[in-house]
C-alpha cells in the first residue's frame, strides 16, 4: 500500500508562508507545521506505507493526514500530478483580488464614484479599444482590453492568488466577460463573487455560469423600495434588480446587497431589507452616501455622520423585531450575529491588550483592490481616489509578484499601529486608541482626498468620542435582553 495525495489538492508556498496546501477551485487554503509538511511531501512519493523509512512520528502524522481526508491509500505507487507538484511563489501570499474589470456601466447612477461612462459614451470618447479615436480618458482608463486583462489573469496565477470577485463599472458589460471567467478558472482561481446593478443577471448569465460548475455570489445594488431608480438614473433598475434577486434565489445563486443612504431612503431601510430578506439576499452593507465623482452633484441629498448613525440606532431595534431577516452590516459600527448577537466592527482590539505592533489595516494583507486603470490598492475607498490610488502600484509599469514582494503596497500591510500612534499623538492617550486603533485607512483617503493616509479617520473617531459607541452597547443590552424575554 501507498500514500497517495487527494485528486484535488495541491503543494504551494508562498514567502514567509511556504508550507501551504490548497483545493482545485475552493476558498480551502492552510498551513502546516514543518515537520508535518515534510512527512507529507515524504508520502506523495513510492515509498510504501509500512516502509521502515517512515519513522514512528511521520506515521502518526500521516495517519491523521488520512483521517483528514488529505492522503488516501492506493495499491500501487501514484506520483503527483504537474498540478499537485510543490509551487514555490516568490511573493507574499495573497487570498483574493477584487478587480475592476470595467469602468464602464450600462446604470447611470447620481453618485458613480468612477463617473463611470456607458459603453456608447465610451465609444463616442474614443475609450472603448475597438474604435481608433483618441480622446483623453475621463477619470480612469473605462476597459482593459482583453488581451490586457488575460495577462491580468496570468500574473494572479504567477503570484498565487487563489480568488477573485469581480467587479466594475458593470462587470456583465464585457462581451468578452467569460473569455475572462474561463481564463480564470484554467488557472485554478475561483471566482467567489461578481458585483452588479442586476440589469445582465439573467437566465443566459446565470447558465454560463452554471454550465462551467460555479455558482458565485451576485452582489447587487438595492437603494429602497421605490427610491432605487432615483438613484441609479435610469427608470425601471428597481424592477429588474428585484427580477435579479428573485431569479438568483430560484437558480440556487447566493445574494448580497449595498444600500447606499440619503435623505431620500433613509425612511425605505426597514421595508427594504425585509424586501431582501425575501428575495433570499443573504448579506447586506449599508453606507451613507459619499460625495465622490458623481455624487459631488447630489450634496443635498446627503447625511452627515451623526444623521447616519443616528438613523442606525433609531432601525436596528426594528431589525430585530422583524427577525433580523438577513446579515446586515451598518458602515462599520454594527453588523449582527444571527437574531440574537451582535459585533461593532470598527472596534478592533480590546482596551488592555499591547497592540503597537498589530498591522494598521489587517484586511489589506490578505485581499486587493485592482482598478480598471490596474492601480493595486489595499480596497474600493482607497482607490476611489486620485490622491488614495497615486501612492500604489500599478500594473501597467510592475507585475503583481512584484508589487507583492516590494513596493508602497508591501509597505502600507506592513504599517503598525505604533507608526499611527507616532503620527498621531493626540491618539496615543485617547481612551479608545486600542479599540478605534485609527479607524479605517481606506475612509481617510476617501474623505480626506488622500493627502495623508496616516490620518485621523473622523467618522470612526467620532463613533468612539462623541458617544455612540457607549450609545449602541447600551442599545444593544436592552434589545438583546427583550429579546430573550420574549425567547
Ligand atoms: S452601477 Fe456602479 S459603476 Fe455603474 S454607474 Fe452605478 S455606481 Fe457607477
Ligand atoms: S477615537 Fe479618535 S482620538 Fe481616539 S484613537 Fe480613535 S481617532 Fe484617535
Ligand atoms: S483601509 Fe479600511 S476599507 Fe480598506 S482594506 Fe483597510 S480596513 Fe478595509
Amino acid at each position: 500500500m501507498y500514500y497517495k495525495l487527494k485528486d484535488d489538492l495541491r503543494l504551494r508556498g508562498w514567502e514567509l508562508l511556504s508550507t501551504g496546501i490548497v483545493r482545485k477551485l475552493s476558498e480551502e487554503v492552510s498551513f502546516m507545521p514543518t515537520e508535518v509538511y515534510r512527512a507529507l511531501q515524504k508520502a506523495c512519493g513510492s515509498v510504501p506505507i509500512n516502509s521502515p523509512l517512515f519513522s514512528p512520528k511521520e506515521k502518526k502524522i500521516l495517519d491523521e493526514l488520512l483521517q483528514e481526508g488529505i492522503l488516501e491509500k492506493t495499491d500501487t505507487p501514484v506520483p503527483l500530478t504537474p498540478e499537485q507538484k510543490y509551487r514555490l511563489y516568490p511573493n507574499r501570499f495573497l487570498y483574493s483580488v477584487h478587480w475592476s474589470i470595467t469602468g464602464n456601466c450600462n446604470c447611470r447612477c447620481r453618485h458613480c464614484y468612477m463617473s463611470a461612462p456607458t459603453r456608447m459614451d465610451a465609444l463616442v470618447r474614443g475609450q472603448a479599444r475597438d474604435v481608433p479615436h483618441l480622446s483623453p480618458p475621463t477619470r480612469m482608463d473605462a476597459e482593459p482590453t482583453l488581451e490586457e486583462c488575460l495577462d491580468i489573469v496570468r500574473q494572479m496565477e504567477a503570484a498565487g492568488v487563489r480568488a477573485v470577485s469581480l467587479t466594475g463599472g458593470e462587470a456583465l458589460v464585457r462581451p468578452d466577460f467569460f473569455k475572462i471567467v474561463d481564463a480564470l478558472l484554467d488557472a485554478d482561481i475561483l471566482i467567489n463573487t461578481v458585483m452588479s446593478n442586476g440589469l445582465l443577471v439573467n437566465e443566459r448569465t446565470l447558465d454560463e455560469f452554471e454550465r462551467r460548475g460555479i455558482k458565485p455570489e451576485f452582489n447587487m445594488s438595492f437603494d429602497g423600495i421605490d427610491c432605487h431608480d432615483w438613484l441609479r438614473g435610469i427608470p425601471g433598475v428597481e424592477k429588474a434588480v428585484k427580477r435579479a434577486f428573485k431569479l438568483c434565489k430560484e437558480r440556487g445563486f447566493p445574494t448580497g446587497a449595498e444600500y447606499c443612504l440619503h435623505k431620500g431612503n433613509i425612511h425605505a431601510l426597514r421595508d427594504s431589507v425585509k424586501l431582501l430578506g425575501e428575495l433570499g439576499c443573504q448579506t447586506l452593507k449599508v453606507n451613507r452616501l459619499s460625495l465622490e465623482g458623481e455624487g459631488v452633484a447630489i450634496a443635498d441629498k446627503a447625511i452627515t455622520r451623526d444623521e447616519e448613525y443616528q438613523a442606525y440606532l433609531d432601525y436596528i431595534p426594528q431589525f430585530y423585531e422583524d427577525g433580523a431577516p438577513l446579515s446586515i452590516m451598518l458602515a462599520g459600527i454594527f453588523s449582527n450575529i444571527g437574531k440574537d448577537d451582535y459585533m461593532i466592527p470598527c472596534e478592533k482590539n480590546l482596551e488592555d491588550e499591547d497592540c503597537g505592533n498589530y498591522c494598521l489595516c489587517g484586511h489589506a494583507r490578505s485581499q486587493m483592490y485592482i482598478t480598471p486603470d490596474g492601480y493595486m490598492v489595499p480596497c474600493i475607498p482607497m482607490g476611489s481616489v486620485e490622491g488614495g490610488r497615486r501612492h500604489f502600484p500599478n500594473l501597467k509599469t510592475t507585475t503583481l509578484s512584484s508589487a507583492l514582494q516590494d513596493s508602497y503596497y508591501m509597505d502600507f500591510i506592513d504599517m503598525r499601529l505604533r507608526d499611527y500612534f507616532a503620527h498621531n499623538p493626540g491618539c496615543e492617550s485617547c481612551q479608545y486608541r486600542n479599540r478605534c486603533a485609527g479607524g479605517c485607512r481606506g475612509h481617510v483617503a476617501a474623505i480626506g482626498g488622500g493627502e495623508d493616509l496616516l490620518a485621523r479617520d473622523e467618522d470612526t473617531c467620532g463613533f468612539f468620542r462623541q458617544g455612540w459607541y457607549k450609545k449602541i452597547t447600551e442599545l444593544m443590552s436592552s434589545v438583546l435582553s427583550k429579546s430573550s424575554n420574549i425567547g
